[in-house]
């Protein structure tokens, strides 16, 4: 078979690293023909050296930066507008999105609606506009294979079985870095605290989101848009070791688990082989080693973010828009020092309650939603 065309977007990010471990170690089956990055021009040169794409999108100041050290047959684009066209070109087959934030939409609309395989790990995207990128996936034949773990998990358990035999979805969280910081300290801890993570290793935003659980609850809104589920059909489930990556079951009371080391690429390289599976090279896991697996319920006083994003999923219409902008400006605000910890949550339920909600709302509607959310966050943040 001929070899699979990729474009990964956010190459130099976490997953775009990963991702291009998977091709390299696979160079018969994949073939790159699209990077982008925002401004990680150094790796990114590295990558376009080892990688050869005929497309790189990156920002302005990074287009400067390869002026002339670019080389003939790769070509320039811009990471702010051509990443639509790039994944929509005839010769992709497979389009990664590792980028993160809202800025991933319009690419991700743009390859399902040109039929690719689409392996998401962007979560934006899917919280604020999941039922569109969904429902055009289904029209136009695009393969949606997600690329967080848990969405992965359950994408693995849903394969060979009936779905009108699927009786719940059992979201599984590592309980993130404060699972066991009592809530009396949240208002002393600092952005290093934070951002160590005890299982992945993961972008900044990102692991402040799983200390809050705020990620979770992202997770959740995905998993009903990627599966299509009700609300009433997915319990999160804590499991700190994170090696059950998520669960499903069934109506006659099995339950099938997807279980693993914690490494992307597996996740990343099953989304790219679909339906077939490769060696990924990792050491075999060991059971006897592991000793046990935990479990608890959720502590939703301690985490109340996980509960807003349960409220918000059955809000709907603009309401995700509106607390994944809020979060992602109180969450920057954090990293950037201006704000406390503790200051996160609370910022984020006072825009998503102000919000009126519009129910069935087309993509501009989501994206002025999103504004209107930066600009009151930041308000409410610095009081202007
Ligand atoms: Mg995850």
């Amino acid at each position: 078979m001929a070899r699979k065309n990729v474009v990964v977007l956010g190459s130099t990010g976490s997953i775009g690293i990963n991702t291009l471990k998977v091709v390299e170690r696979y160079p018969k089956e994949f073939n790159v023909v699209g990077l982008s990055a925002y401004n990680n021009v150094k790796l990114l040169e590295k990558q376009i050296q080892q990688f050869r794409p005929k497309f790189v999108a990156v920002n302005s100041k990074g287009r400067e930066y390869f002026r002339d050290r670019l080389k003939a047959p790769t070509k320039m684009l811009s990471v702010d507008q051509d990443l639509e066209e790039l994944v929509a070109r005839t010769d992709v087959h497979a389009v990664v999105i590792g980028m993160r934030g809202a800025a991933a939409l319009k690419p991700f609309i743009s390859a399902v609606r040109n039929g690719k395989i689409v392996a998401p790990a962007n979560k934006e995207a899917l919280v604020i506009a999941g039922e569109i990128i969904m429902n055009s996936a289904r029209r136009n034949k695009a393969t949606v294979i997600p690329v967080d773990s848990e969405q992965s998990a359950i994408f693995q358990c849903l394969q060979g079985q009936n779905r009108r035999e699927l009786k719940r979805v059992l979201l599984t969280a590592s309980g993130g870095t404060l699972l066991n910081v009592p809530v009396s300290q949240f208002n002393e801890l600092t952005v290093e605290e934070i951002l160590k993570h005890p299982r992945w290793k993961m972008g900044q935003k990102i692991t402040v989101d799983s200390a809050t659980l705020m990620n979770k609850g992202f997770e959740f809104i995905e998993a009903l848009r990627l599966f299509d589920l009700d609300i009433d059909q997915i319990e999160v489930v804590i499991h700190p070791e994170a090696i059950i990556h998520s669960m499903v079951e069934y109506m006659d009371g099995s339950i099938i688990a997807q279980l693993g080391v914690t490494d992307m690429r597996i996740p990343i390289q099953y989304a790219l082989t679909y339906p077939k599976r490769l060696d990924v090279g990792l050491k075999p896991m060991d059971f006897a080693k592991l000793g046990s697996l935990n479990f608890q319920r959720p502590d939703y006083k301690k985490f109340p973010s996980l509960s807003l994003c349960i409220d918000v999923a059955r809000q709907g219409g603009t309401s995700p828009s509106v607390l994944n902008a809020a979060d992602e400006e109180a969450v920057e605000a954090f990293l950037k020092h201006d704000i406390r910890f503790s200051d996160i949550y609370p910022a984020v339920e006072k825009i998503v309650r102000r919000h009126k909600v519009q129910p069935k709302p087309n993509l501009n509607q989501i994206l002025a939603a999103d504004q209107w959310a930066r600009e009151e966050t930041r308000k409410v943040i610095y009081k202007l």
